[in-house]
C-alpha cells in the first residue's frame, strides 16, 4: 500500500472555498502522481475545529471523487497550530518505481518545508506603519520564522553607544564589526538578539537606541554584514522579514513583497503609545520630528535606502487596524500562491 500526503487551507470558512481547495488539492495529487481511478483505495481527511461549514469528503464526492471510501474527521486543537487547514491521506496501490508526490498547497505549503519551497515574505516600511506586528502575526499563522531585521541594527547601534563610539563615525564602526559577535537565536519561536553573549532584545528597544540605529546602519560595511546574515537565515527556511532594504536588496527574489505604510503623524501616535505601555517617558512632539528625520535618513541614505520594490504591494495602515491589515495582506498572499 502506498500512502500519499496532502493539505491545503482555506481563507474563509466558506462552503464553495472548501469545494474549491479540496478539488484542486485531489486533482494536484491525481495529476502529479499520475494517478488511476482503479489504484486508489481510500481517502482520508482531516480538519483543523475552526472549520465547520462543509465536509471535505462531501466536497470530494460532488468533484467526482466518489470512486472510493471518503472519510473525514476533526484533528485535537493544537496550540500555534495552521489555521483553516484540510489534510489529506489518500492510500493507493501502484507500481513502486513510481516516484510518489506529497502536494501541499496555499498556506500547508509551510507544513513540510522538506517537501514544499522555501518562500519569503518580504515587508519594508518606515517606523511604525505596522509592519513588526503584521509580520509576527503572519509568521504564526503560517508557522514559518519571523526575522526582524532592525533589531540587527539596533544591536550594532547599542554595541557602539556602549563603546562610546559615535554610530557616524564610519571607520571605528568598521573597525568595531570585527570584534563584534552578533547571534540571531530562537525561543519558541520568538526572535533573541544575542551581542557579545548577551540577549539584548529589550536593550535594544531604548528610543536612545533608534536613531543610533539610522545612523549605524548608513554605512556600507555594517550594511554588508546584516544583509549576508539575513540572507543566509532567509536561504534556509520560509521566514517573514521586515524591514527598510528587504524587498529592494536583500531579497530581491522573494514571492511576496510588501511596502507597509501610514501617515507619520499616525505612525507616532502609534510608537508614543508603545513606549508609553514600556513605561519609557516620551514627548509627542519630539517623537513625531524623530519619526521624521528617520525616515528621511532612511530614505536619503547611499546604500540600500528604505525603498519601496518596484514589484511590492503598497499598504496603507493609516486607516487600518492590524486585523484589517493582516486580513489585506494574507488575501494578496493567497491570490499569489
Ligand atoms: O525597524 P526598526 O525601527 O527596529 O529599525 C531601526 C533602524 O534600523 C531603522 O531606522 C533603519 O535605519 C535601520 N534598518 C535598516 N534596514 C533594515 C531594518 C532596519 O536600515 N532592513
Amino acid at each position: 500500500m502506498i500512502v500519499l500526503r496532502g493539505a491545503t487551507t482555506i481563507e474563509n470558512d466558506s462552503k464553495e472555498e472548501i469545494s474549491a481547495a479540496v478539488k484542486e488539492l485531489l486533482d494536484g495529487i491525481f495529476s502529479a502522481n499520475t494517478l488511476q481511478k482503479e489504484e486508489v483505495r481510500c481517502f482520508v481527511f482531516s480538519l483543523t475545529t475552526d472549520i465547520h461549514s462543509y465536509h471535505p469528503a462531501k466536497a470530494a464526492r460532488e468533484s467526482g471523487y466518489d470512486f472510493a471510501p471518503l472519510f473525514a474527521c476533526i484533528e485535537p486543537e493544537i496550540d500555534g497550530a495552521l489555521k483553516r487547514c484540510i489534510r489529506l491521506m489518500l492510500f493507493a496501490e501502484f507500481s513502486t518505481d513510481r516516484a510518489v508526490k506529497h502536494i501541499y498547497q496555499k498556506g500547508a505549503k509551510v507544513l513540510r518545508k522538506d517537501i514544499s519551497e522555501v518562500f519569503n515574505i518580504a515587508l519594508d516600511g518606515p517606523a511604525g506603519s505596522g509592519k513588526s506586528t503584521v509580520a509576527k502575526i503572519l509568521a504564526k499563522d503560517y508557522n514559518i520564522l519571523y526575522l526582524d531585521t532592525g533589531a540587527m541594527y539596533r544591536a550594532c547601534a547599542l554595541k557602539a553607544l556602549r563603546e562610546n563610539i559615535s554610530p557616524k563615525d564610519g571607520a571605528a564602526v568598521e573597525k568595531m564589526l570585527d570584534k563584534m559577535d552578533l547571534k540571531v537565536e530562537y525561543k519558541d519561536g520568538t526572535q533573541h538578539t544575542v551581542l557579545d553573549g548577551e540577549d539584548v532584545s529589550l536593550a535594544i528597544r531604548e528610543n536612545a537606541v533608534s536613531m543610533a540605529a539610522s545612523d549605524i546602519s548608513a554605512h556600507k560595511a555594517v550594511r554588508l554584514k546584516m544583509v549576508e546574515m539575513q540572507r543566509e537565515i532567509a536561504e534556509q527556511m520560509s521566514c517573514v522579514l521586515d524591514g527598510r532594504d528587504i524587498g529592494s536588496t536583500v531579497l530581491p527574489n522573494a514571492k511576496f513583497k510588501f511596502f507597509v505604510t501610514a501617515d507619520s503623524k499616525i505612525r507616532a501616535e502609534r510608537r508614543y503609545k508603545e513606549l508609553l505601555a514600556r513605561g519609557q517617558q516620551v514627548e509627542f512632539e519630539a517623537l513625531h520630528e524623530e519619526i521624521v528625520r528617520r525616515d528621511k535618513q532612511d530614505s536619503e541614505r547611499e546604500f540600500s535606502p528604505l525603498k519601496q520594490a518596484e514589484d511590492a504591494v503598497v499598504v496603507d495602515t493609516s486607516k487600518m487596524n492590524i486585523e484589517e491589515a493582516v486580513a489585506a495582506i494574507k488575501a494578496l498572499i493567497q491570490a499569489k500562491i
